[in-house]
């Protein structure tokens, strides 16, 4: 019979089978979302298809001091902890800079 340390060891294993499994899951499912028409609203990740999630606006005159355009800075980061894709959205709305 095994001992107890040893079936503690067997359930981490199967759990991070599930782990994985799920996440396999989850990126296809965004690839199939991906190629949906009617996906029209969700922003996605240019090198994995995944859901980039928002994560901040900036002003533009507060990330660069000599900045005479006024808008904001957007950040996003994707979904998919496999693939570190960070994204910045530039929205100028009052462009002096000419
Ligand atoms: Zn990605």
């Amino acid at each position: 019979m095994k001992d107890h340390i040893e079936l503690q060891l067997e359930v981490i294993r199967y759990e991070q089978m599930v782990e994985r499994r799920e996440e396999k899951i989850r990126e296809l499912k965004n690839v199939i979302d991906s190629y949906d028409q009617n996906d029209m609203f969700t922003f996605r990740c240019w090198q994995c298809r995944s859901e980039l999630i928002w994560g901040g606006d900036h002003d533009i005159q507060e990330l660069y001091e000599d900045e005479l355009d006024e808008g904001i800075v957007s950040n996003f980061s994707c979904s998919n902890n496999n693939c570190n894709t960070h994204v910045e959205v530039y929205h100028v709305f009052n462009q002096k800079n000419k």
